[in-house]
């Protein structure tokens, strides 16, 4: 079969050839329930399942979010790809050529040039590695702490000390432009001729996502007097640095799973930490985070964490990272370091994978990261009050520049000035005032956010003041952290028991999602809000509620305040006429007021234990 079939005749081998019940199930726990497989829905927050695979139609659908389709459909949702992209990928994994798809400027032909030297190179290296001539780069590996499998599994190789090993292996099968294309080679600056780019290096492919090699980084042999200690291909009509992760192939799998990606500095830290067990660990090669990078780690993670040596960690590795953090709004980033100034390789080889998991989890969101380095380098560096003010200084600057170094959304800035009020302790109306005052800078927002947007226009967060609206707050709050609590608060409390204005259109919007479209997930739900006034209260409450250490006890709290008040307000007459009597029908009634100006624990048992 070659891979010149229409794109029609493709689509229906491909599904033909597809399991789907097989495909969810690499990231859904399916059961089987009669002629169906259920199984938690990957694209809303549920407790009880509604998302069903049905094989004998190869569809899927959740009842929940009303989301379903075939295999084309469950893939490019799950990994946020465009169609051709996900055909792809399931021609590939049911073993289908597929023709190249075209990339600017490039005919189908040449980009399968380009992979296939890309192959040949990295089994050219494989060779290389094994032969007798590779033992010193085998004993440098095991050395590290690599293992024969981890060798294997990242098709590690070797480029031997010479000028031409890797040119005349490969110029049978390809003219040596092509090997330079594929950055494989460089011509020579005098004359003719050209030569191996990779000299004297431990190889290490770099592949896309899809698991094709798309380039190579080289790790400098010990030993040699080479300065440059790594060194990349250069980029090429396949590969460009800046969108690609080293593992993301071998990482993406348990990414999908945990929703979390770690991201390191080096490839031998991401061979050790997969060989120690961590496989959601991948690198970017060399350079800082791009938004290109989130755009591909958010395929498959809703976090990033960035792992880095805190001692030697670029300041601008973790200023990029508050920049990305302010810029984008589909990931979270947060930083981590590792303590005692080790890399992540030696950190797993003398503490272990159990630990390395734990340091992962308790890593810092990147605003409040910055600000401790920030108050640890200047505290030290001076007296306590001077310092605590050159780091609020230092910190307010770099914000200012990471807001006009790309559109902000105005509900993530808010939310941002919210978390630095707190962290710097200065109220959130007057970082508003210090920011406004600044000269606003040029930013690339105009094109991607249409019509001007004003970044500065967030209203300053009105500190509730009645108790009614700390609860009204408490109530929403607590049902953006915990949506499960809705089936029992509704009993309760309707969006007309909240005060007219922003609160009570959130909580109309809320009800209207919970009863026609299932739990809301925040960030899907915050873009539902058209009102900015009310966007805005919604971010802040989202956040407040991420504060919140027991959410459901504000949230009672809150509901337990609106029921008493309602219950003040009842008709004051009814209540006297009803004291005043003895029938047992109206003691009966007098309880059941008196009962619903209570929370009844007993009646959301049911809703919170089913199935
Ligand atoms: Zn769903």
């Amino acid at each position: 079969m070659d891979g010149t079939l229409r794109d029609s005749d493709l689509k229906a081998r491909v599904l033909d050839a597809t399991n789907i019940v097989e495909l969810v199930g690499r990231t859904v726990a399916l059961k089987r329930r009669g002629k169906e497989f259920v199984g938690l829905c990957p694209f809303h927050q549920e407790k009880t399942p509604s998302f069903s695979v049905n094989p004998a139609k190869q569809l899927f659908y959740c009842q929940g979010c009303k989301v379903g389709g075939n295999a084309f459909d469950f893939v490019m949702k799950r990994d946020r790809l465009e169609f051709k992209d996900a055909l792809r990928q399931l021609a590939q994994l049911a073993g289908i050529p597929v023709a190249e798809i075209h990339r600017d400027g490039q005919k189908p032909g040449e980009m399968q040039v380009l992979r296939d030297a890309q192959s040949a190179a990295c089994m050219f290296f494989e060779k290389q590695l094994a032969s007798p001539a590779g033992q010193a780069a085998r004993d440098y590996l095991a050395s590290r702490g690599f293992t024969a499998d981890s060798i294997q599994r990242f098709r590690i190789g070797l480029a031997l000390d010479s000028w031409d090993g890797l040119l005349n292996a490969l110029s049978r099968k390809f003219a040596p432009p092509q090997l330079a294309l594929a950055g494989l080679v460089k011509p020579r600056e005098s004359g003719s001729g050209f030569y191996d780019a990779f000299r004297n290096r431990v190889m290490f492919p770099i592949r896309d996502a899809e698991g094709r090699i798309i380039a190579f980084g080289g790790r400098v042999m010990p030993g040699s007097d080479d300065k440059a200690k790594y060194l990349n291909s250069p980029e090429t009509a396949l590969f460009e640095k800046g969108r690609c992760a080293f593992g993301i192939d071998l990482a993406r799998e348990k990414i999908l799973a945990s929703r979390l990606a770690a991201v390191v500095e080096g490839y031998t830290d991401v061979v050790m930490a997969h060989q120690f067990g961590c496989t959601n660990v991948v690198s970017t090669l060399g350079t800082a985070l791009t938004p290109r990078h989130m755009a591909l780690l958010g395929r498959f993670a809703d976090k990033v964490v960035l792992l880095f040596d805190p001692d030697s960690a670029g300041d601008t590795a973790v200023d990029r990272a508050v920049e990305l953090f302010l810029t984008q709004d589909k990931v979270e980033i947060a930083v981590a370091g590792l303590p005692d100034g080790l890399d992540p390789d030696e950190f797993l080889l003398k503490r272990g994978a159990a630990v390395f998991d734990e340091v992962l989890a308790g890593a810092t969101d990147a605003l409040t990261y910055k600000w401790r380095q920030l108050v640890r380098k200047l505290s030290r560096s001076s007296g306590d009050l001077t310092g605590q003010q050159k780091a609020v200084d230092e910190y307010l600057a770099l914000l200012g520049a990471a807001r006009q170094s790309g559109f902000v959304d105005p509900i993530r800035w808010g939310a941002a000035l919210q978390r630095v009020s707190r962290l710097t302790e200065i109220p959130a109306s007057e970082l508003q005032r210090r920011f406004k005052s600044r000269p606003a800078g040029k930013t690339r927002s105009s094109q991607a956010a249409g019509p001007d947007r004003p970044t500065t226009s967030v209203p300053p967060p009105a500190p509730p003041v009645s108790g009614r609206d700390r609860a009204e707050r408490w109530i929403l709050a607590g049902l953006l952290r915990l949506p499960g609590e809705w089936i029992r608060v509704q009993l309760e409390i309707q969006p007309e028991d909240f005060a007219e204005g922003p609160r009570r259109v959130l909580a109309d919007t809320y009800w209207r999602h919970q009863r026609d479209e299932g739990e809301p997930v925040l960030s899907h739900f915050l873009d539902l809000l058209d009102d900015p006034a009310v966007k805005a209260m919604a971010a802040q409450l989202a956040e407040e509620a991420e504060r919140l250490d027991d959410p459901e006890l504000w949230l009672n709290s809150g509901l337990q305040y609106l029921l008493s008040e309602r219950r003040r307000a009842l008709p004051e007459k009814e209540v006297s006429q009803l004291r005043g009597s003895t029938s047992e029908s109206d003691v009966g009634s007098l309880q059941r007021i008196f009962e619903s100006s209570k929370i009844d624990d007993g009646r959301r048992l049911p809703f919170r234990y089913v199935g």
